[in-house]
């Protein structure tokens, strides 16, 4: 009997060795799909990640008191050949290691579902016609229609058909002439017949038909694809430079203003390892895949780029996946996050684009995964393979390894056709506060410059942080306010259908009408969400074609580039949006940006607070302005004096850098500090307290002030779970790999302690 090693979709650490028969021996190999069976009843897909493998002799050593372990035997092998190269499980197995998850959970993030469930992935098929063989011959086929005169329809229909399949007269149509084939919904479509007809055609026994798989991929585009641009002579030097510095370098930053035609220098790098014959893998956030950089790119690279994220439909997925695998993969993959574990064959070069996004890395569930880190890693793997890092602002970490020299670096500062950068204007509201010159939450300043631009048939953007801004509701007599009951946070206010729901669970209900406390009917919303300053705006503007983009009306594909349509061609006029406005998107007419709060994203309690700050106003900034004249960006702020304002207002990158990796440094942040999270999870507020305590004094007998905690997080308990968490504090070249080995050894000792059975643990290394 032969072993192999499974990973199975379940949050638990390790494989699962199964027996392999004899029957499947021969066609059982690493990366395949296996179906196995696990406990009573249950049956699941797992992956092949090592094959054959060592067990512990089974018999023991002969004294009979140790307790004999039964394996279970794989039932089916489910593939022809791998669904996963060794490179992809050994990505698999880096992300588990490095952030501390069970490789299941890696599973799980890894694979459309529709490769995940044994009959998860329907082909689609599509209904074809032919002809009956008896009548691949002109004169059986003749005598046949003569026969059927009075069936004039029919007729029609066949001739049709027999034109559609390229049969051009009778005289010289034998078995030997080649058919094309022919949908029935073509015969339909040329002819005008009801199915009926087709049908007697059937009956007849002239006309078979059978079904054919088809793919849902669309390779339409190929046709006429777009030459690229030439390169200006900044561009050209950055092109060259970035040459340079990948031969050099495994990693390169590519750190250019917005606007600066970076998309553009990509958009010839990709053409250079296309005609290398390498494949190229181009990340960006899932939210800046908009339809603007994917025609950009299917212009020029047609039916050679696949795309791949979370809006198109699983089985579009398990398309683009198998692709991968076949002999003629895409040469160019545009894709979110997950798309780091589609299968390359040939990856010469990875694209990262807005690499300082923090949505590159997964927050829930398990893999806590930073994609931009796995990238890296995995285009290690390949021979020659580079990674190039693209930015307006880099974040701290990549710019400080650029500048340590561990990375290339490339420095584009000017802008395409030398456009101005966008006037920002700071507009200290405290002070019009006090003097009760704020109309809700815009200052005059603000609606002036927006009446004025849309006055002159131009646009306006006014951008809202997510952070902080959830519209609540309270009842105005003794200040309640309706929390979710499983979790420690207030709902969050719905307007438009009136209801409150838990961003952490779900939980959903509507408006009470009555305050249970007081009993008082005055319940009110509070709070500026997206909703409520589009109500506002519509008071001031009602003339102004207002747009809102926001979680809430862009939950489909179609609704968000719907919204980004319409603002482009000009139909709505006043874009009001959370972060997702200023992603990756580029517009001709828009001469205002309102960034209505700077303060909420400054004073948000995250060491990172300032770098996203920073990079969220800068961004947010850069889509002012951008074709032919100047921008103007209003910033509104309590704290107009900070240093960071300033920076934002002088864009100047290079200040904000300095000035924040002294704060790093100074507090034992990254880059100069990995950390990790611990976080404990228990029903029991006490055993969970106490869990902490132990763990947080087992963690300092060896790693001394490096641990912190046990403390309590913002949000302490979620889902019905109190939540207790511990931070580590690592300085680089501690030996990280021992660290989360010895940190895993504390973790199951304690684990062993009955009374911590229902315990859950998680880490986040590298949190964002
Ligand atoms: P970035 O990615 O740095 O923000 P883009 O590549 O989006 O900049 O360029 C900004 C705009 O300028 C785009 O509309 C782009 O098509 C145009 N552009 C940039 N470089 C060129 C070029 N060499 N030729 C023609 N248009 C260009
Ligand atoms: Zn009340
Ligand atoms: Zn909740």
């Amino acid at each position: 009997m032969t072993y192999a090693n499974i990973i199975l979709p379940l949050p638990l650490e390790g494989y699962f060795t199964y027996g392999v028969p004899e029957t499947l021996a021969p066609r059982i190999q690493p990366g395949m799909r296996v179906s196995v069976p696990l406990g009573k009843s249950r049956m699941y897909v797992g992956i092949v990640a090592d094959y054959p493998v060592n067990i512990p002799d089974p018999s023991g050593n002969g004294c009979g008191k140790e307790k004999k372990i039964v394996y279970r035997d794989i039932v089916d092998v489910l593939d022809g050949a791998p669904m996963l190269l060794p490179r992809q499980l050994r990505l698999w197995r880096w992300i588990a290691d490095y952030y501390m998850s069970p490789i299941g959970e890696v599973y799980k993030a890894a694979l459309p579902s529709g490769l995940k469930a044994e009959d998860g992935f329907r082909p689609r098929t599509e209904l074809y016609i032919r002809l009956a063989d008896r009548f691949r011959d002109g004169r059986t086929l003749t005598l046949m229609l003569d026969s059927m005169k009075r069936a004039a329809k029919q007729v029609e229909v066949l001739m049709a058909y027999l034109r559609l399949a390229g049969v051009d007269g009778m005289d010289d149509f034998s078995p030997s002439t080649p058919l094309r084939e022919v949908t029935r919904e073509e015969l339909m479509n040329v002819t005008h017949a009801s199915v009926a007809v087709v049908r007697a055609l059937q009956e007849r026994r002239l006309l078979v038909t059978y079904e054919k798989e088809v793919g849902r991929l669309n390779s339409g585009t190929a046709s006429h694809p777009e030459r690229m641009k030439p390169l200006n002579e900044a561009q050209t030097e950055a092109y060259n430079q970035t040459i340079m510095q990948m031969m050099t370098h495994p990693v390169t930053l590519l750190h250019g203003v917005t606007s600066s035609g970076k998309t553009e220098i990509y958009i010839h790098l990709i053409q250079k390892a296309i005609n290398e014959h390498k494949q190229v893998l181009y990340l960006l956030p899932e939210i800046a895949l908009t339809v603007q950089i994917t025609e950009r790119l299917q212009a020029v690279f047609g039916s050679r780029l696949g795309i791949y994220h979370s809006k198109y439909s699983d089985a579009e997925r398990v398309e683009i996946w198998k692709k991968q695998l076949s002999e003629t993969p895409y040469d160019v993959i545009l894709g979110a996050r997950s798309a780091v574990f589609l299968p390359f064959q040939r990856l010469g070069l990875v694209i990262i684009d807005e690499e300082h996004e923090q949505s590159f890395k997964q927050q829930d569930p398990a893999p806590r995964y930073h994609a931009r880190s796995a990238a890296i890693v995995l285009a290690q793997m390949y021979a020659g393979a580079k990674t190039l890092l693209g930015t307006a602002t880099p974040s701290m970490e990549t710019y400080y390894n650029a500048r340590q020299g561990k990375y290339g670096l490339v420095e584009l500062t000017r802008r395409y056709k030398d456009l101005q950068l966008p006037a920002v204007e700071v507009v200290d509201i405290k002070d019009l506060y006090r003097r009760k010159m704020m109309t809700g939450p815009f200052s005059p300043r603000l609606l002036a410059a927006v009446r004025d631009a849309l006055g002159r048939g131009e646009q306006a953007i006014l951008f809202q942080n997510r952070r902080g801004f959830a519209p609540m509701v309270e009842c105005r007599q003794c200040g309640w306010v309706p929390k979710c009951p499983d979790c420690d946070v207030s709902l969050t206010y719905h307007k438009n259908m009136n209801y409150l729901t838990c961003h952490y669970c779900g939980y959903t209900m509507r408006v009470p009408e009555v305050c249970p406390c007081c009993e008082s009917r005055d319940i009110r919303g509070r709070g500026y969400g997206t909703e409520k300053i589009e109500d506002e705006i519509r008071n001031i503007f009602p003339e102004a074609r207002i747009a809102r983009m926001d979680l809430d009306t862009t939950r489909t594909r179609n609704a968000y580039e719907r919204l980004i349509h319409d603002f482009s061609t000009g139909k709505s006029n006043l874009l009001i949006g959370t972060q997702m406005i200023s992603k990756g998107l580029d517009f001709d007419k828009v001469s205002v940006v309102g960034i209505l709060n700077a303060d909420t994203m400054l004073n948000y309690p995250d060491f990172r607070a300032y770098e996203q700050a920073f990079m969220m106003m800068s961004q947010v900034s850069g889509r002012a302005g951008r074709k032919g004249r100047q921008g103007l960006v209003i910033l509104q702020t309590k704290s107009p004096d900070l240093p960071v304002i300033r920076q934002v207002v002088e864009n100047d990158y290079r200040a904000f850098y300095s000035d924040l990796l002294a704060e790093r440094h100074d507090f034992h942040y990254p880059p100069f500090y990995h950390l990790i999270y611990v976080y404990l999870k228990h029903r029991e507020e006490n055993t969970v307290n106490s869990a902490g305590l132990e763990l947080g004094s087992r963690l300092r007998e060896i790693f001394g002030s490096r641990v912190l905690g046990p403390d309590k997080p913002a949000v302490a308990r979620v889902k019905t779970l109190s939540i207790r968490k511990i931070v580590l504090k690592l300085e680089n070249g501690i030996g990280y790999a021992r660290v989360r080995q010895y940190l895993r050894g504390a973790m199951e000792a304690m684990l062993k302690d009955r009374r911590y059975g229902a315990l859950q643990v998680y880490y986040d290394v590298d949190p964002q």
